[in-house]
């Protein structure tokens, strides 16, 4: 099982959240079928996101939207994380793979790319618009990202370590990730002796080769600090999706009448996937034709701009994807 875990050191100036998630980035890897070097992308966000939720979330139905885009071949990958412990996530082009850089390591930074954009979005339950914020990628390596992106748009200083270490047989073997913060008022010693640490720690997933994750933070990472665990026994943390049947269908409707017409006449149905998760839908001939209600269309190319009894996809006055701008009736 994949587990979570918070603590504080020196006095309560450093907060500490550390994470375990092997077995939930390894499920994710094979659910959207993630080449290593997609995958270790996938995994570091997927684990960020987590531990972020904690950071910068306080009500347990809120959830934080990490993603990070640049222009490398990965295309993109953006994970979405609540308190409640779950995450789902997904790289935009899985199967893209790049040599090891000559360190040995996965090249995640040439797959992300270092040109683009970090985003962090909150999303307050059950109201309240969502609240994001972004800066410029680093080094597309994640975890240098998401410190930058802390230190730039929270102004909260942090070390941030995220790794996925895959076998010879392109398998996990351990994933995981640790946020160190210093609060305001955090000693200055004890952040010297913390920077200290982390730098002779090297490779969080080599560590944890020999130490559970509790026992690296505690003995390594913060050695000499008083370290002072907050979560006993540890947060179970998984990936779960929320896509449902009523939402594969709800996505069906994005297309014209005449196009579902046609589903349902030549293929007999339609398979919906979900990009989340990768999960495979079969809607039925029924269900496609059962999709009816008062629905608004882009004069200029057929984009669904609003459908009875649903969300409005989109909003009145936003420019179309084609850039006619948006006209509902009221
Ligand atoms: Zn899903
Ligand atoms: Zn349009």
């Amino acid at each position: 099982m994949s587990y979570l875990l918070r603590g504080v050191a020196a006095g309560g100036g450093i907060r500490v959240v550390a994470a375990d998630t092997t077995a939930l980035v390894s499920g994710a890897v094979e659910k959207h079928g993630a080449t290593p070097t997609a995958g270790a992308a996938l995994g570091r966000t997927l684990t960020g996101a987590l531990l972020l939720s904690h950071v910068l979330l306080k009500n347990s139905r809120d959830r934080v939207t990490l993603r990070l885009r640049g222009d490398g071949p990965l295309g993109g990958v953006i994970a979405d994380a609540g308190l409640d412990g779950t995450v789902r996530g997904y790289v935009n082009n899985p199967h893209v793979d790049l040599p090891l850089r000559q360190d040995g390591k996965l090249d995640v930074g040439g797959g992300i790319g270092r040109q683009g954009e970090i985003s962090v979005v909150r999303s307050h339950a059950p109201y309240g618009d969502p609240y994001g914020s972004s800066s410029d990628l680093v080094s597309g390596e994640v975890a240098e990202d998401i410190a930058t992106y802390l230190a730039v748009s929270e102004q909260i200083p942090s070390a941030v370590l995220l790794g996925v270490y895959f076998d010879g047989h392109r398998r996990v073997k351990r994933s995981g990730g640790v946020i160190l913060q210093a609060l305001p008022g955090a000693d200055e010693g004890a952040l010297t002796l913390l920077e200290a640490n982390v730098k002779a720690l090297g490779q969080l997933t080599t560590a944890m080769a020999d130490a559970p994750i509790l026992e690296v933070v505690r003995d390594q990472l913060l050695w000499g600090m008083d370290f002072e665990l907050l979560t006993d026994p540890p947060l179970g943390v998984a990936f779960a999706c929320r896509c449902s049947d009523d939402k594969a269908l709800a996505a069906l409707a994005y297309f014209t009448p005449a196009e579902r017409q046609q589903m349902a006449a030549e293929d007999g149905g339609a398979e919906v996937v979900c990009h989340w998760c990768g999960e495979k839908r079969w809607v039925g001939v029924e269900a496609i034709l059962g999709i009816s209600g008062a629905e608004v269309r882009c004069p200029d190319c057929g984009t669904l701009w609003y459908r009875d009894g649903q969300t409005r996809m989109v909003r009145d006055a936003e420019l179309c994807t084609c850039g006619r701008p948006v006209v509902l009736p009221n």
